[in-house]
């Protein structure tokens, strides 16, 4: 029988002199023993071998029933086969069951006029397009009754800037939690805000519905100023800082976290994170480094962009020296990742955008995500008509079609998964195009964190139980 090694489905680290090996097609690390390694090595470099004269070189050094037990074990994972691979998947068919997530646009209007905001719609408030209270409530309505009982639903409040409509999210988290006890359903709230209009009244209005919150704030002065300004042109960091001091010295029902954009000159991923978690005491930060805006001159070249992957990988060792102490740092790109090797995260397309989750625009449209409200792409339904099931089960099966892209025998294919459909949006005009331009980058990222993780495993693995576990508990 011929043997052959499929290349693409493994994917080889070397964490501390040990060989392990990255499954691709489950995410899972195996560290490879002595026959597993000998049979790997044997078969490398080899179009084909024949099973005897693979036999007869490990025969040398180990036994038979050694060798044909390890080679089932790779035959089982898919890492070894006697002719190619199918990768044929089943078509999805989207149901409009299994939304988890709905994001609402309550206001395309912000007070803040941020260099490189992304946002096709946005406008000032005073130009701003409000959602109105019936269409806020039919979106709850909608992902209410399509989630029954006993489920758990996670209501978005975006914009623009959100609290420059806390008329309709109080009324709408008024409406969602009686119309949740009625369908016996658990509703969350979340909401991003740059942090400008918080109140003390308003923060502990969100402390009482226990909002999920994230601050949008670029670090320290020097260089959150550079881009997040009011419309006047002033830096809004003293504004920030002042507010996020007030808030997190006074919210207790969940975590708040910090999302950076990073930009050209605003790079310095250690400095920033220190800043945030260190001097304000957000819980975590997670970095989004900006590559496909509009606006080219706020995306990050070729070398910007390596450094920014070395400032993470950098942050990233700070992560696990944290985690061999027990300790997690708060850096939310890395612990995401732990938790999808942790998980064995197997994503056949990049994200819930379309499946578990969909954005309703001010005129009551459903988008792919809330980054896609405003733009040009057709919207798959609406809250008054329902949702095309047929446009996005097409979208959803065309996203998990990777024929003839580099996805298809990508070693990070089943994380990755071709890249945020509005970044290939924004840089390609095509949500499916892979994000091709940062893919290497990508590719060393995770190789970092699967040795981190192998460390994290061997080391100290109740760090998993500690700090990812109950995360997803909750
Ligand atoms: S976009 Fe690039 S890194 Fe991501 S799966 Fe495709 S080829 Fe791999
Ligand atoms: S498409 Fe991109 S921005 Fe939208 S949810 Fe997915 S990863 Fe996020």
């Amino acid at each position: 029988m011929t043997i052959q090694l499929i290349e693409h489905n493994l994917h080889e680290i070397a964490v501390e002199g040990r060989r392990v090996l990255f499954h691709i097609p489950t995410s899972a690390l195996f560290e490879l023993d002595p026959v597993g390694e000998a049979v790997i090595d044997a078969l490398r470099g080899h179009q084909t071998l024949e099973s005897d004269d693979l036999n007869s070189v490990l025969a040398k050094h180990f036994d038979t029933n050694q060798v044909s037990d390890t080679l089932d074990e790779f035959r089982q994972l898919n890492i070894i086969i006697g002719g190619p691979e199918t990768t044929a998947r089943a078509p999805a068919e989207i149901t409009g069951e299994g939304l988890t997530t709905l994001v609402l646009n309550v206001n395309t209007g912000c007070n803040l006029s941020c260099t490189y905001c992304y946002k096709e719609d946005l406008t000032t408030p005073a130009k701003g397009d409000l959602m109105d209270i019936g269409t806020a409530q039919r979106s709850v309505d909608m992902l209410i009754k399509q989630a029954g009982p006993g489920a758990r639903v996670n209501l978005v409040f975006l914009g623009g800037e959100p609290l420059t409509n806390m008329k309709l999210i109080r009324s709408t988290v008024a409406y969602a939690e009686e119309q949740a006890i009625v369908a016996d359903v658990k509703v969350d709230f979340t909401l991003t805000t740059n942090a400008t209009l918080l109140t003390n009244e308003i923060i502990d209005y969100l402390d009482s519905h226990r909002f999920g919150l994230t601050v949008s704030m670029d670090g320290p002065k020097a260089l959150h100023d550079r881009n997040r300004k009011t419309i006047g042109g002033k830096g809004t960091y003293d504004v920030v800082a002042k507010n996020v001091r007030r808030l997190l010295s006074r919210y207790r029902s969940r975590p708040v976290g910090a999302r950076v954009t990073l930009t050209p000159g605003v790079t310095d991923v250690h400095a920033i994170h220190d800043h945030l978690v260190g001097d304000l005491g957000f819980h975590e930060v997670g970095f989004s480094p900006a590559t496909a805006g509009d606006n080219d001159i706020f995306n990050l070249n070729g070398q910007e962009l390596a450094d920014v992957f070395a400032g993470m990988k950098a942050l990233g060792r700070l992560y696990m020296e944290g985690a061999l102490r027990g300790l997690n740092i708060g850096f939310s790109n890395m612990h995401q990742l732990m938790t999808d090797l942790h998980e064995g995260t197997r994503k056949l397309i990049p994200c819930g955008a379309g499946v578990g989750m969909l954005a309703v625009d001010k005129d009551g449209k459903f988008n792919l995500c809330h980054r896609f409200t405003g733009s040009e792409l057709p919207t798959f339904g609406d809250v008054d008509s329902g949702l095309d099931k047929a446009a996005l089960s097409k979208f959803v099966n065309d996203a998990q079609d990777r024929t003839n892209t580099d996805c298809a025998t990508c070693r990070i294919r089943n994380l990755c998964s071709g890249g945020c459909y509005h970044e290939s949006y924004a840089r390609y005009g095509d949500p499916l195009h892979p994000t091709y331009h940062y893919c290497d980058l990508m590719r060393d990222w995770v190789d970092f964190g699967l040795e981190v993780y192998t460390r994290i495993t061997t080391e100290k693995p109740e760090f998993f139980a500690h700090h990812i576990e109950p995360r997803r508990a909750t």
